[in-house]
């Protein structure tokens, strides 16, 4: 049997998908997931991908004070620097420490799936526990393409930041900053639509930005960033589900699939 670490759903379903492993436990330990709500969404999600896909699991101990005691120091490092090591160490040496507990022969992690991780530098941490604590070590590269996770995703909670309050205080200022640079974009670039601010983030009628061309509605969409774009049967961008602008991919959907040919919300 392998003792899975499991970080998130996501990587959880990007191993699963990768690799098979005939006997194995899922292990939820994630001690560094702030705050506590956050952790509880991450855990149900999860869990909801252990039931579908019919795996063994197991929740480790959640003691967040503990980690973010120890994590004080390492609060302004990068991520990926000294405090992901230490972070990614904590995690994988609970691991196989509780491998040992369960008889399983081996242990690896979920994290080998992550894209913002370094593979060989979960893979050299891993060794080194290997080596103090006697269990075996699997690694590999546990990556998959998002468009084979995204039809597992639908209905499941996927974070938006890495874990720890550090890593959810850099995606705020970051989330900041691109709100920023696309406002001063908006008046800059499209000074008379800058009343339509109240979409980013929503889902907008194209019948309300009077744009004709395609290239410039792609150019408006990639600074308004709206949840999605709602347009009417016969239009030309109808029957398609996404349209790419720039590096933001913006989501196409029929209006009477939304709100019924009535007009009601379905
Ligand atoms: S950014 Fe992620 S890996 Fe790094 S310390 Fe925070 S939770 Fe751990």
């Amino acid at each position: 049997m392998t003792l899975i670490h499991v970080c998130c759903a996501p990587d959880l379903l990007s191993t699963v998908l990768k690799r098979e492993f005939p006997e194995a436990v899922f292990y939820f330990y994630n001690p560094n997931i702030f705050p506590e709500s956050e952790y509880e969404k991450r855990l149900e999600a999860f869990k909801t991908v252990c039931h579908r896909l019919n795996l063994n699991y197991m929740e480790g101990r959640y003691d967040p004070e503990e980690f973010s005691a120890f994590f004080e120091r390492y609060f302004d490092e990068e991520e990926g620097g000294a405090r992901c090591g230490k972070c990614m160490e904590m995690r994988l040496k609970n691991a196989a420490l509780t491998s040992g507990k369960i008889h399983a022969k081996s242990f690896t992690s979920t994290l080998l799936a992550s894209p913002r991780k370094s593979i060989d530098t979960i893979n050299e941490i891993g060794m080194e526990i290997s080596n103090v604590y006697g269990t075996e070590y699997t690694g590999g590269n546990f990556r998959t393409g998002r468009k084979e996770i995204k039809p597992y995703l639908e209905d499941i909670y996927v974070q938006n930041y890495c874990g720890c309050e550090a890593s959810l205080v850099k995606s705020r200022r970051d989330r900041e900053e691109r709100e920023r640079m696309d406002f001063e974009l908006l008046s800059g670039k499209f000074r008379n639509l800058v009343h339509l601010w109240k979409y980013r983030g929503r889902l907008i009628r194209i019948e309300e930005i009077p744009i004709r061309d395609e290239s410039s509605l792609k150019e408006f969409l990639a600074v308004l960033k709206p949840s999605g774009l709602l347009v009417k049967k016969g239009s030309e961008l109808y029957g398609r589900n996404w349209l790419k602008a720039g590096k933001y991919n913006c989501r196409i959907l029929g209006e009477s699939d939304i709100y019924g040919e009535s007009g009601q919300k379905n």
